[in-house]
């Protein structure tokens, strides 16, 4: 069993050479980028999934790793992955916005986003904004069991507290993990 971890924007994702950092938000000075702290959730991600002896391929290690948003499907597939979880952050002109979606493409992916929604509610403790199907999404074209997670909004000021949070990261890590096993086990 091999999973793909696609920690969402980065170097060259829209550009080539520019770093896309996804939604961004200041708070005091300090700019939150969603490219950054969806790479910490992927980070953990991998670790979680390679303490239960599964192989993963991630699409990105850091923010240098040149990889356009179109290729990422693709380099799954070619690194013989079985599923692929692309993980985001939200982001909406009004602040209020708040809760966690998981969006999907093919139909084959329903269940997967389904059981990805129930455990993330669980694990952030945020709003359902339920599950969402996206076939136009470039990431989400790879023809194994493949969701797009959106944690929650950046600049929400309850949502991104919560997301910050070590213990958050690490349950959502674990919820992720035994979801996507339990998919691929049927
Ligand atoms: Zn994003």
């Amino acid at each position: 069993m091999k999973i793909c971890i696609d920690p969402g924007h980065g170097m060259s994702n829209r550009q080539s050479g520019v770093f896309d950092p996804g939604a961004t938000h200041v708070e005091n000075g300090f700019q939150f980028q969603e490219a950054v702290i969806a790479l910490r959730y992927a980070l953990t991600l991998k670790d979680a999934l390679r303490a239960r002896q599964v192989e993963v391929f991630m699409t990105r290690d850091d923010a240098t790793d040149h990889t356009p948003v179109g290729k990422r499907a693709a380099m799954a597939r070619s690194a013989g992955c079985d599923a692929l979880v692309s993980i985001h952050l939200n982001d909406f002109d009004d602040d209020s916005a708040n809760g966690v979606e998981v969006l999907y493409g093919r139909a084959g992916s329903e269940g997967l986003a389904a059981s990805l929604q129930t455990a993330l509610l669980a694990a952030t403790g945020l709003r359902d904004r339920r599950i969402k199907q996206r076939p136009d999404l470039a990431v989400l074209k790879f023809d194994g069991p493949a969701a797009l997670i959106e944690l929650g909004f950046i600049a929400n000021d309850g949502d991104r507290a919560r997301l910050l949070s070590a213990d958050t990261r690490d349950a959502v890590a674990r919820a992720v993990a035994d979801v996507v096993i339990a998919q691929l086990r049927g």
